[in-house]
């Protein structure tokens, strides 16, 4: 018995809800030539699930830090000197640059900084804070409970986009900060031991509105071991970024 034209289209609307999803190719990030270069990822896109997920961590990655670096390779073609010195130089001597790239370079230069930090101090086995940086945290932050949620604080308080981070002096001290936009504590002559990005950039498509809950929960994949290394670098006085 032939099918009635209901049937058919019921069997057709059957066929296409079981039709493999068609996943749309993502456009690759505008490739970029210059001195300056985007990090590659330290593991997987997917590595941080279910506290980052994949689909922030591609977009944040290729397009948010990409852009960054395609700016600066654009502005270091008209002015070369901006990649003529290490970063931290660059960003502690704004005032001296052209007064038309100042503004870019502050923001593009301090997002490639900002990420480049952030990408490594994450990891999904993050180990714990070594003896060194364990006395610190509870000499200068009140122990790790509440520098954790001293930092998740600041984190909240940002207005807009920006980020919090606890800043490390060469003599080991450690401070809690705040920084708008892509301002970078380097601009002040600081280093930074860890940072959180708090732009919605960074976690709105899994967590919306709610960034306590993107603050809290990315204490589960940060890289305590490089941390460790980070403080140790910075009272060595070589930690560049
Ligand atoms: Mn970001």
């Amino acid at each position: 018995m032939p099918l009635n034209r209901r049937q058919i289209l019921a069997a057709a609307v059957t066929a296409a809800a079981l039709a493999p999803r068609v996943v749309v190719a993502q456009t690759p990030p505008a490739p970029t030539t210059g001195p300056f270069t985007l990090p590659p990822l330290p593991y997987p896109t997917n590595a941080l699930e279910p506290h980052i997920d994949t689909l922030t961590m591609e977009i944040h990655h290729d397009r948010h830090h990409g852009a960054y670096v395609a700016n600066l390779n654009a502005i270091a073609k008209d002015y070369p000197q901006i990649a003529a010195a290490p970063p931290a130089q660059i960003l502690q001597k704004l005032g001296e640059l052209p007064e038309q790239i100042r503004t870019g370079v502050r923001n593009n230069l301090g997002g490639h900084v900002n990420h480049s930090m952030f990408w490594e101090i994450m990891s999904p086995a993050g180990g714990k804070p070594s003896a060194e940086l364990a006395a610190a945290i509870d000499r200068d932050l009140g122990g790790l409970d509440k520098f954790q949620n001293d930092f998740n604080a600041g984190g909240l308080r940002v207005f807009g986009s920006g980020w919090t981070l606890v800043t490390v002096a060469p003599d080991g001290k450690l401070t809690l900060e705040t920084r708008p936009n892509q301002d970078s504590v380097l601009m002040d002559g600081k280093r930074v031991l860890l940072g959180n990005d708090v732009w919605e950039h960074a976690y709105y498509l899994h967590y919306q509105n709610r960034r306590a809950d993107y603050l809290k929960a990315w204490w589960n994949v940060v890289n305590w071991n490089a941390l460790n290394r980070r403080y140790a670098a910075a009272k060595a006085g070589s930690l560049e970024i």
